[in-house]
C-alpha cells in the first residue's frame, strides 16, 4: 500500500507551497479490521485552500488541526468499503470524511464516515466532494446568510475567484436565489469564457489583463451591492470601492494572503476600511463549519439543482495518489477550472 507523507511542510508563516513539501511512502496496512471499523480503498481525495493553513505550525484557527512533519496527511476523501465491522455499513457501500488519509487503503473508524447516496448525483461521485459537499455548502450557505439577496431587488453580484470550485457555484446560486446581474473576477479568459458560456454569469472579467476597476465601472453601472469575495487583497478593495451603500460582502476567503504572515482575517487598507463605514456595508466572517445543521437539507438542495441541469458542474481531475502534491500546488496557483479533485482509484 502507497502512503503519501507530508515532509518539510513548516514553511515558517510566509512561503509558496510547492509538490516537494509532500513524499510518497510505501507502507502496510493492517491484516485485521477490529471491531467498529471497516477497510476502505480510496477513490477520491480533495485539495482545497485551508490545506495551506495547516502547514504551519499555527493555524490561525482552532478549528484547524497542523499537518504534523513525517505523518500521513488528511483531508476530504471518498472511498468504497472493502471489508466491514461496523453495524451500519456494508461492503460495497461509498462513504466520506472530512479527515481522509492521504492514503490508497485504510483502517478508519466506521463512526467517523458518512454514507453517500451517488443516485443524488447521477453517480459522479466525486461531487461530494464539490457541487454536493463542503463547497457547494460554502457556496449555498454564504449566500443564504450573508448576501442578503432578495428576488426582485435587481441586485448586482461580485464573485472574486470565480471560476475557482466556490466561486463557480456561488455565481450561479446568487442567480438562482434572485440577483440580476452576476460578474465574474478570474485569472485567465479561458475561465472568464467559461462562465459567461457556460455557467450564465453575465460577464467575467480577467484580473491579469487590463484595469479591474474600469471595468467593473462598465460592468456594474449600478454598483455592486453583493460581493462573494474568495480572494481579498487588491481585487477587493477595488470591488469594495464600488459597493453601494447598504451592501453586503460574503467573506468567504481571502486566498491572495494565505501564504502571508497576516491575522484572518486580513484587515483592510485604511482607504477601504473607510468606505466600508460610510457605506455601512457588512462584512462578516463567515465559517460554513458553523451551520452544519443546515447541511443535509443544503445538500439536498444542491443536488436537485445539479440533477436539473441548473447548476453547472466543473471539475480539474489529477489522477493518481503520486500527484497530489502537485495538484495542490496547481490549485493554489489557478491552475483548477472548478473543483480540483484528485483520483486515486477507479
Ligand atoms: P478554488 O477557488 O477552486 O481554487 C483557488 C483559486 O484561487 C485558484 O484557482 C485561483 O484562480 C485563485 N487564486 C489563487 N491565488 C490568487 C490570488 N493571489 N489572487 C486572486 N485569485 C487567486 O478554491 P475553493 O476551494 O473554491 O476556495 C475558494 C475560497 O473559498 C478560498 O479562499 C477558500 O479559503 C474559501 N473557502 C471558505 C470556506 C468557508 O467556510 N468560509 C469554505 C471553503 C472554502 P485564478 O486563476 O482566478 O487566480
Amino acid at each position: 500500500f502507497i502512503y503519501l507523507f507530508n515532509s518539510n511542510i513548516t514553511l515558517g508563516k510566509n512561503g509558496v507551497p510547492v509538490a516537494e513539501n509532500f513524499r510518497l511512502e510505501q507502507s502496510t496496512v493492517a491484516d485485521t479490521v477490529q471491531a467498529g471499523q471497516v477497510r476502505v480503498k480510496t477513490l477520491y481525495l480533495s485539495v482545497d485552500p485551508y490545506m495551506r493553513c495547516r502547514m504551519n505550525e499555527d493555524t490561525g484557527s482552532d478549528y484547524l488541526q497542523p499537518w504534523r512533519l513525517s505523518e500521513v496527511a488528511d483531508g476530504g476523501g471518498i472511498g468504497v468499503v472493502e471489508e466491514s465491522k461496523h453495524q451500519n455499513l456494508a461492503k460495497g457501500d461509498f462513504v466520506t470524511s472530512f479527515t481522509w488519509p492521504w492514503q490508497t487503503e485504510a483502517i478508519l473508524d466506521g463512526d467517523s464516515l458518512q454514507k453517500l447516496v451517488p443516485q443524488l448525483v447521477n453517480g459522479r461521485l466525486s461531487y461530494f466532494l464539490g457541487a454536493a459537499g463542503i463547497t457547494g455548502l460554502t457556496a449555498l450557505l454564504g449566500v443564504r446568510e450573508k448576501g442578503h439577496v432578495a428576488a426582485g431587488a435587481n441586485q448586482t453580484m461580485v464573485v472574486s475567484g470565480a471560476a475557482g470550485a466556490c466561486g463557480s457555484l456561488a455565481g450561479q446560486i446568487g442567480r438562482l436565489e434572485g440577483c440580476s446581474r452576476v460578474v465574474g473576477i478570474a485569472g485567465t479568459d479561458e475561465k472568464c469564457s467559461i462562465l459567461v458560456q457556460e455557467m450564465g454569469f453575465d460577464a467575467a472579467i480577467n484580473y491579469k489583463k487590463g484595469d479591474v476597476a474600469k471595468q467593473l465601472r462598465e460592468l456594474c453601472p449600478g454598483g455592486v451591492d453583493v460581493y462573494f469575495d474568495n480572494v481579498g487583497g487588491d481585487i477587493s478593495d477595488t470591488v469594495i470601492s464600488q459597493m453601494n451603500q447598504n451592501s453586503h460582502i460574503i467573506l468567504c476567503g481571502q486566498i491572495s494572503q494565505y501564504n502571508k504572515d497576516v491575522p484572518y482575517p486580513p484587515p483592510l487598507p485604511p482607504d477601504t476600511e473607510k468606505i466600508q463605514k460610510e457605506r455601512n456595508i457588512t462584512r462578516e466572517r463567515f465559517l460554513v463549519l458553523n451551520y452544519m445543521d443546515k447541511q443535509e437539507a443544503s445538500v439536498l438542495q444542491l443536488c436537485q439543482w445539479i440533477q436539473e441541469g441548473k447548476l453547472k458542474v466543473r471539475e480539474t481531475v489529477v489522477e493518481g495518489l503520486a500527484n497530489i502534491g502537485a495538484a495542490f500546488q496547481s490549485m493554489m496557483n489557478g491552475g483548477n477550472i472548478g473543483k480540483q479533485i484528485v483520483l486515486v482509484s477507479k
